[in-house]
């Protein structure tokens, strides 16, 4: 029920599961990061204890990179095992997505990818939308994505990264929070504010249908129909 992301010039997983830890409040079953290392995004997830996770990768440790994003799942579409808990990737694991939220047509758009020879691996809805990206991308993250969110019913606040993309995480949200902050040494997504005030206090708040393209240095806002926004940040003044 957490999502967090970052992409700058510090190592990603450690500043990921600070802050996941940050959205322990919101609950969940399990958790899970997704780093790219340079070469390809590696991934751990498992059900439990955000400790479980910490333990997994050495405090972060095994899994070097300075682009990643997190997830606390709180189940709602598969019971809460390792397969079913995020990121999920395509069939090559050049797409990563984290969703926070219930896509409610779910079980339609698998069976279309199915007849298209797409196999799940999870129970979760979740998982639809990773293929769907798979299926429809073709090198255009952004295009990509608003067809995806054309064809999704429900709520969702995504993280995604593209292998081929390296330099940059996507975020889209309809109906469940994301915020994006904007630091010095490189910019965070995140369910709620606590995730990231330690890294910067310089935030924008993301509206439904509104995707973000993160870079280790800027911020790009689009609309459902690719157009540029311009989006003015707010300044956080209290503290944890
Ligand atoms: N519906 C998704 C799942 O069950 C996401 C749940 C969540 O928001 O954590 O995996």
């Amino acid at each position: 029920c957490g999502i967090v992301g970052y992409i700058g010039i510090d190592q990603a997983a450690p500043i990921l599961l600070d802050g996941l830890e940050k959205l322990e409040y919101r609950g969940y079953d399990s958790a899970g990061i997704a780093v790219y290392n340079g070469t390809g995004i590696q991934m751990v997830k498992a059900t439990g204890r955000l400790k479980v996770l910490y333990n997994l990768t050495q405090g972060g440790a095994s899994l070097p990179g300075t682009a990643g994003i997190g997830h606390t799942r709180w189940a709602t579409h598969g019971e809460p095992t390792d397969v079913n808990a995020h990121p999920h990737f395509n069939k090559d694991s050049s797409i990563a997505v984290v969703h926070n939220g219930i896509i409610e047509n779910y079980m339609k758009l698998k069976k279309k990818l199915e007849a298209h020879g797409y196999e799940f691996l999870s129970q979760t809805d979740t998982e639809v939308i990773v293929q769907m990206l798979d299926y429809y991308y073709d090198g255009n993250p952004l295009e990509t994505i608003t067809k995806v969110m054309h064809r999704m019913e429900g709520s969702y606040a995504l993280g995604i990264m593209f292998q081929d993309h390296p330099g940059e995480i996507y975020a889209v949200r309809k109906d469940s929070p994301l915020i994006v902050g904007q630091g010095t040494g490189g910019n965070f997504i995140a369910s709620d504010v606590p995730a990231i005030l330690k890294y910067t206090r310089e935030v924008y708040y993301i509206e439904n249908e509104e995707i973000v393209r993160l870079t280790d240095s800027s911020l790009t806002f689009y609309n459902i129909d690719e157009e540029e926004l311009e989006k003015a940040p707010v300044m956080i003044e209290w503290d944890m």
